[in-house]
């Protein structure tokens, strides 16, 4: 059965791709978040030409083989494209088994604990608290991640003091067995890293999330083998060289990788095989209540090394406007702090009609 056409659905945030085969099954995939208008003009140019008239099983090959026609391209934008396709490839597959994707990768649908993440820094430490204990209290969610320091801020924090006062206003004013995390989004050197990670530990924290540079892994290192705290870090890597080197280095304790940013489900699988293969955990990053949210819980949910809980942003329509309305029938339903895949095929979600309709629409046809 040969790919015959590709179609986008294109929001600036957001992108769907809808594949067809000959016999006129679909499926439906997203490209990764962000500049999404961008992505789909680099999915109709440099993805869509390569896989159309191709048989649409083979895709472990198929993304291999659109790397190999655009190896003058191995940045960040193809990936994000390939995610696309390679999510709607899974949706395919799963609907034509009449399999939940997590099922075709060797797991299975059910319950998966979240931890509740927060995007804000412009949030005072003590409105922080406050919904977090509303969280805890009113949806059973028991893990959370906060953000310190300035995002790449080169040691500078968002407002001066803050990430001291919320490190111990979050340690004070919730209960103690609820898990805490924090993320500096590149913000320290290993110094000040270091120093940072001290306040942590004093205060309960269990997780650092990219203290440094990510591009600076050597920088990191130092940080993972001067704490006793897990050090995180990986969500932007999307290069198995890197990963291999990282996990080689022991850069970090828990590796996250991101199923979009990293070139869609088949590549994040080889990238779990490869922490694996160096003993350590996955816990993959997800920022948003898009397709990536459940890609990854499926994803989640099947490999061997998983970490304890899926990230899950607390953001709502203030924050994420744009995460408004892209499913039917809610699938990130919160019942005591645990979110569900059902045994519905595929990704299992409806993407909203009315979104589809009222987004820019492009297709690629294979002309045979
Ligand atoms: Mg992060």
């Amino acid at each position: 059965m040969k790919i015959i056409k590709l179609e986008t659905f294109t929001k600036p945030y957001v992108s769907f791709v809808k594949i067809t085969i000959e016999d006129g099954s679909i499926g439906f995939g997203q490209m990764s978040t962000y500049h999404a208008d961008i992505t789909s003009q680099i999915f109709h140019k440099q993805v869509a030409p390569w896989v159309l008239g191709k048989e649409y099983y083979n895709f472990d090959d198929l993304e291999d083989f659109i790397f190999e026609r655009e190896h003058k391209f191995p940045g960040s934008y193809l990936l994000r494209a390939i995610a696309g396709l390679d999510t709607a490839l899974w949706d395919l597959k799963g609907k034509i088994e009449n399999k939940p994707v997590v099922s075709l990768i060797g797991g299975n649908p059910g319950k998966l604990r979240i931890y509740g993440s927060s995007m804000k820094r412009d949030i005072k430490p003590n409105d922080e608290a406050e919904r977090f204990k509303k969280l805890f209290n009113e949806k059973g969610i028991d893990a959370f991640k906060f953000r310190i320091g300035a995002e790449c801020g080169r040691g500078i924090d968002e407002w001066q003091g803050r990430t001291e006062e919320i490190v111990k206003k979050i340690y004070n004013s919730l209960d103690k067995n609820i898990i805490k995390m924090v993320d500096a989004n590149s913000c320290y050197n290993p110094s000040q890293a270091i120093e940072i990670g001290k306040l942590l530990i004093d205060n309960g924290v269990t997780h650092f999330e990219e203290p440094c540079p990510y591009w600076k892994p050597e920088q990191t290192k130092i940080v993972t083998d001067s704490l006793k705290i897990d050090v995180t870090g990986g969500e932007q890597d999307c290069d198995l060289r890197i990963w291999r080197d990282m996990v080689k280095k022991n850069i970090v304790n828990i590796y996250q990788p991101d199923v979009m940013y990293i070139g869609g489900l088949t590549k994040a699988l080889k990238v779990a095989k490869i922490i694996e293969d160096g003993g350590y955990i996955c816990t993959p990053h997800a920022a948003n209540l898009s397709l990536v949210t459940i890609c990854t819980m499926h994803f989640l949910k099947a490999i061997n090394n998983s970490g304890p809980y899926l990230e899950f942003t607390i953001e709502g329509s203030d924050y994420y406007p744009w995460q408004k309305d892209l499913f039917l029938n809610n699938p990130f339903q919160i019942i005591e702090g645990r979110v569900e895949i059902t045994d519905l095929p595929g990704w299992g979600v409806e993407i909203n009609p009315k979104w589809l309709e009222g987004a820019e629409y492009m297709s690629s046809l294979y002309d045979s």
